[in-house]
């Protein structure tokens, strides 16, 4: 374009005249929108900028939570194997259940033999000697219920026949569960646990106890689970000889 000033010739780009300097109104325009919209992009690009910032900090929070809940549960995990590890490979357990196998082997026979003759002494000697392997031991639940019944006949001594002494009448006749798992007896198990029920009924009989009220006091005062308690039972004592 032509200078109205000097009348030089120049790109109408320019903001003034490059020979006198006189303002060039359309190439000023056009530049000052160009800072205008230099602007615009600018401060459209920070705040996609910061957009993308906020986003990049959320997600790595998330990241950072869910790298230290794998941790955590790594570190329990390993340390639970550790520890049961540590459990089976502990010298003294394996010493331990050494000694119960070599024991066992050196008892076995005396205890069914005990056993096998009613000698519940010897058993009983031998259960407090190793409490683990005779617990196992497939009669030990045969024997518990002929202790129980020799403590039931030693009540039959006193003269003096308590609740508790009725308890635990009742319990050998109604619920042996309470002392030990009939469901490990065998059938011979069974017929002695018979004749001795017999034998307790009997001597019940002596104190004016029927079969049928001993049933009757049961029932009435056994809980869900077949547990009874001696102070309900006070009523039903009898006047002894
Ligand atoms: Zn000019």
């Amino acid at each position: 374009m032509k200078c109205k000033n000097c009348g030089g010739v120049f790109s109408d780009e320019l903001e003034k005249c490059p020979y006198c300097g006189t303002m060039n109104k359309r190439g000023a325009y056009k530049k000052y929108r160009q800072k205008i919209r230099d602007i615009i992009d600018r401060v459209f690009g920070l705040q996609a900028e910061a957009y993308n910032s906020i986003s990049k900090l959320i997600l790595m929070s998330i990241l950072r939570g869910l790298v230290m809940i794998a941790i955590v549960i790594g570190l329990a995990f390993t340390f639970s194997r550790f520890m049961k590890v540590n459990y089976y490979n502990d010298p003294e357990y394996d010493r331990e259940a050494l000694e119960d196998i070599l024991w066992e082997e050196e008892n076995l026979d005396k205890l069914n033999e005990a056993f096998e003759n009613n000698d519940f002494e010897t058993v009983n000697k031998l259960y407090y000697q190793n409490t683990h392997v005779v617990s196992k031991w497939p009669h030990y639940d045969a024997f518990c219920m002929r202790k129980e019944y020799q403590d039931v006949l030693k009540d039959f001594d006193y003269s003096y026949f308590s609740s508790y002494q009725l308890t635990d009448v009742l319990y050998f006749l109604y619920n042996p569960q309470y002392f030990c798992n009939p469901l490990r007896w065998t059938q011979d198990d069974w017929n002695e646990y018979e004749e001795d029920r017999q034998e307790i009924l009997r001597l019940m009989q002596e104190k004016d106890y029927s079969e049928q009220e001993l049933s009757e006091i049961y029932q009435t005062n056994a809980d869900e689970y077949g547990y009874l308690s001696s102070s309900k039972l006070d009523k039903y004592l009898k006047e002894g000889d």
